[in-house]
């Protein structure tokens, strides 16, 4: 395979804060935590719970919490005209050092072979960006974020499935305590 990607290594955010304003950002336990601790701000200020027609996120994945509500999934709170709470109005993060993983990540979609070696980048098309190509990103880089948003997602999962497990459905309150959050 060519590598015509390359040349988005040179990738640079413009700071326009669109990817900011438009998709849900998804959550793991570990990105509130450390937002918590940062904010100061309970989970339930940071955190919401996005049914299957709010969100582009096949109910075939992973993470979906069965609450007494329906099948949920777990993001940032946002509000349709401003977008996150966090975005700032000079378009920056105001938790930037304690942002999620995934809006570290973003907006590279990537594929690796089974070495680890980056086959694949392109720029996620989930708003346009109106980004430049003058910067420079290291491969191992992003491998190091993928990694990371790997590192906490699965164990994220695997609480997300016992829960599932319950004969009981409980609400998002209860779903905070049995991540430790609460
Ligand atoms: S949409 Fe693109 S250029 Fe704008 S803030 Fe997001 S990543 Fe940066
Ligand atoms: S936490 Fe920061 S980087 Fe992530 S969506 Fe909000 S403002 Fe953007």
């Amino acid at each position: 395979m060519g590598k015509d990607w390359e040349h988005l290594l040179n990738f640079r955010c413009t700071c326009c804060g669109q990817c900011c304003r438009e998709p849900i950002v998804l959550l793991t336990d570990e990105d509130v935590r450390r937002i918590m601790r940062h904010t100061g701000q309970p989970p339930e200020k940071i955190a919401t719970f996005y049914p299957p027609d709010e969100i582009e996120w096949d109910l075939s994945n992973r993470g979906w919490i069965k609450l007494e509500e329906g099948d949920r999934i777990m993001g940032l709170i946002r509000s349709e005209e401003t977008g996150c709470q966090y975005l700032q109005e000079d378009d920056r993060c105001g938790i930037y050092e304690h942002r999620p993983v995934t809006c570290r990540r973003y907006p590279f979609d990537v594929e690796y072979d089974s070495n680890d070696e980056l086959t694949l980048l392109s720029i996620s098309d989930s708003v346009e960006c109106p980004y430049e190509l003058d910067g420079r990103n290291t491969p191992a880089q992003i491998k190091a974020l993928v990694d990371w948003e790997d590192e906490e997602e699965q164990p994220y999962f695997d609480l997300v499935d016992k829960w599932n497990a319950k004969s009981t459905p409980d609400g998002p309150s209860g779903f905070f305590a049995h991540l430790q959050l609460a």
